[in-house]
């Protein structure tokens, strides 16, 4: 029997990219270390505030809703509500939704739902009916953060948490580098204020995807069974996953390497020089004239202008 290299118990986790074999206790505080350590690197919280936790209900969104009710419980002035967004999913998101609001109610945590057919007046199923020959992932990924940001700031959020983990981040790293799209690399982690954006915090950035799906197994917090997107096949990040999956098991801690190697890029090129300003046609902020969203809903045909 392999035993915790931090303990006697046995052993429940090998992080082959430290080299460790973890007990379920030791593993827990390993992985709960990490998230402490990123929420610090922050310097969000020094005066209290209220965090929107993005919420899927899949299994990284639901371990990031439990870490920080269980890291800021002691502190009596930073309050937590639920962010929920209905993309208009047929059969999958609804499922995801109800396990989402489920473990919401469990904590204690006031949630709200937005959903893209009161706010958008369309869905991610039928922008996929409409555009065949591009992945839903272009379109649902921009309208949600959007909606995320927006519904974060007219709560008066003092940050939006999303659980991006160790894996989705450095495919984004990769996916860049591959289409030579800087700009939105750099706007990964934003290192300044911007006006009329909550700012992002990613707490689950330094945990890999595998011991997230770990953690809320041992916790109890993602019931089994949903699936995943079925639009995920569609995007060239499953291909990136593959890629860096493969890399990985041949070679342990790439995916540390390659978002190490980007945050020290990140470091050297400063805040850079992206302008915020008011998009002309909805008024959300965005780098361009029209925002990511109104254009994209332009080619579909649609307008903000049509939001309900
Ligand atoms: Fe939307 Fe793509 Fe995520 Fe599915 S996988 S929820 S289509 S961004």
């Amino acid at each position: 029997m392999i035993r915790c290299d931090r303990c006697s118990l046995p052993s429940a986790v090998h992080q082959r990219y430290s080299g460790l074999h973890l007990c379920p206790d030791h593993f827990t505080a390993d992985v709960e270390r990490k998230v402490r350590e990123t929420l610090r690197t922050y310097r969000l919280f020094g005066r209290g505030g209220l965090v929107a936790v993005a919420m899927s209900g899949g299994k990284d969104s639901s371990a990031l809703l439990y870490m920080l009710k269980k890291i800021f419980s002691p502190r009596r002035d930073i309050q937590l509500v639920a962010v929920l967004v209905d993309e208009g999913i047929d059969g999958y998101r609804e499922q995801t939704l109800l396990s989402a609001r489920s473990l919401a109610d469990r904590l204690k945590i006031p949630h709200r739902t937005l959903h893209f057919s009161q706010e958008f007046a369309t869905s991610t199923d039928s922008m996929a009916a409409r555009t065949r020959a591009e992945a839903p992932c272009t379109y649902c990924g921009v309208l949600r953060k959007n909606l995320l940001n927006r519904a974060a700031r007219e709560m008066g959020a003092t940050a939006l948490a999303t659980g991006h983990n160790l894996d989705d981040e450095a495919q984004t790293v990769l996916l860049n580098y591959l289409r030579g799209d800087v700009e939105r690399l750099f706007r990964l982690v934003p290192r300044t204020p911007k006006e009329g954006m909550v700012p992002r915090i990613k707490p689950l950035r330094r945990v890999p995807e595998r011991e997230l799906a770990i953690y809320a197994h041992l916790h109890g917090i993602y019931p089994q069974g949903h699936g995943s997107c079925p639009y995920v096949p569609w995007a060239m990040r499953l291909e990136i996953k593959e890629i860096l999956n493969s890399l990985e098991a041949g070679h342990p801690g790439t995916k540390y390497a390659l978002l190490r190697g980007f945050d020290k890029i990140q470091d050297l090129a400063g805040p850079g020089s992206f302008q915020m300003r008011q998009c002309g046609r909805c008024g959300e902020p965005t780098g361009q004239e029209v925002c990511q969203s109104c254009q994209l809903l332009e080619r579909l045909g649609m307008g903000m202008g049509q939001r309900l």
